[in-house]
């Protein structure tokens, strides 16, 4: 990785939603007004101030001092001190995006069109705005750890995930992006140049410190993977004991390309029945591993009665490679069973890279770039079906968001004053 995703300095600004600019206006020429609506709002969220290590927080809050922001027209910015340990917070009207003069309303509509998969270049049209202030407000957002702000919604860490690397390209050059999601939610989204398991570990890897620190006795109980062997390798190595299952969707878009010299027909019909042997495996509760086991046997002395025994003797080796994963992830009723939702996650990730080619150079910040797009994916109300009309990622997970307007949510969960 070329570009790690820079550390976040100790920042202590939060986002305060005041409503109106009105209220903002009128309660900056009364500090105790200021205050209290301060705190009420982050009672509110059930958030804490970040404060200083040694501080248990509990002292009193002073309007510390203003500054003005010369860049925004002129308006005053205050900042709160905790009178015990001095951390000093900066408080962000919900109108104003931290070190930008972009205002919310033209980010949010720049944003969505990004995320839905138009150009940075056409996105900036819309707003009149320049393309590289469009890149550099997803990359501020993206410098923010996903699991801190999904775990600031109420999100258990996942027990069960879905990983996989997407390809894709940088100018040239082959990337990949190893991905971790549960449900809905992208947990990671990183970016390797290499496919090697050192490179994967090193980036599942962030995901699994990340988690710890916020859960120091957290394990991954079980992966569905496709099958490739860096990830299953790195996986294991970064939660020693997990269970690794491969999807079986996978499987079965595999088997015809191990079916060679046969006419089409023969090679859907054993395509079909692959496919109802696996369902049925799915169906059965108990004794699944058996009934799996056995019916992969009977498929193979099927495949070389009907395909000869050529192809039999591939599709035995294949299974022989394979089936301790299909098992494993059978074994366990809670493992996720296909890796559709992961698709899903890399085929809206893939609009928009594909997309932005011009800005997908070897010196960019990719990593905080696509943090800051599986921020999108996840804060971003989605509409599929009715059930989940109007809720994002988070939300159709379990978790809260702090508000209806889900970029003042981004601006609040990202807002590194909060604990
Ligand atoms: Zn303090």
């Amino acid at each position: 990785m070329r570009n790690p995703a820079r550390q976040t300095r100790d920042n202590r600004t939060i986002t305060v939603d005041f409503r109106s600019e009105a209220t903002y206006f009128q309660l900056l020429g009364d500090g105790k007004a200021f205050l209290e609506c301060v705190l009420a709002f982050i009672m509110a969220l059930g958030f804490q101030l970040k404060h200083k290590a040694t501080c248990r927080g509990g002292g009193c809050l002073t309007r510390h001092s203003h500054y003005v922001r010369v860049r925004l027209g002129g308006i005053t910015i205050w900042r709160i001190q905790c009178t015990t340990c001095r951390a000093v917070f900066t408080v962000l009207p919900h109108f104003i995006l931290r070190y930008r003069p972009m205002r919310p309303e033209v980010a949010r509509d720049a944003l969505l069109a990004t995320h839905g998969g138009l150009s940075l270049e056409l996105c900036a049209v819309i707003q009149h705005i320049s393309p590289m202030a469009l890149y550099r407000l997803v990359c501020a957002f993206g410098h923010h750890s996903l699991v801190t702000v999904l775990t600031r919604c109420g999100l258990p860490l996942p027990v069960y995930v879905l990983a996989d690397e997407k390809h894709s390209t940088c100018l040239a050059d082959k990337v990949y992006l190893p991905t971790i999601v549960y449900g809905r939610v992208l947990w990671h989204l990183g970016y390797t140049t290499e496919a090697s398991a050192v490179a994967l570990t090193e980036s599942y890897g962030v995901f699994q410190r990340a988690a710890s620190q916020h859960e120091p006795s957290y394990r991954v109980k079980g992966v569905l993977t496709d099958g490739f062997d860096s990830t299953t390798k790195s996986l294991r190595m970064l939660f020693p004991g997990v269970r690794v299952g491969i999807c079986l969707r996978h499987a079965l878009l595999k088997l015809p390309k191990k079916l060679m010299a046969i006419t089409s027909p023969v090679r859907k019909a054993l395509r079909t029945q692959f496919h109802t042997l696996l369902y049925r495996a799915r169906q059965r509760k108990s004794l699944r591993v058996f009934a799996l086991g056995q019916r992969l046997r009977h498929f193979v002395d099927h495949v070389t009665a009907t395909a000869g025994p050529a192809n039999g003797e591939r599709v035995r080796r294949w299974f022989q490679a394979k089936k301790a994963g299909w098992y494993a992830g059978l074994a366990d009723p809670q493992m996720p069973v296909t890796s559709t939702l992961l698709d899903q996650a890399h085929n809206a990730v893939e609009r928009k890279l594909f997309a932005m080619k011009g800005f997908h150079h070897p010196k960019g910040s990719q990593q905080a770039f696509l943090t800051g797009l599986a921020h999108l994916y996840n804060l971003v109300p989605y509409q599929r079906r009715a059930i989940h009309a109007g809720q994002c990622g988070v939300e159709v997970e379990g978790g809260t968001v702090p508000t209806h307007d889900w970029l003042l949510n981004l601006q609040i969960l990202t807002s590194g004053g909060f604990r």
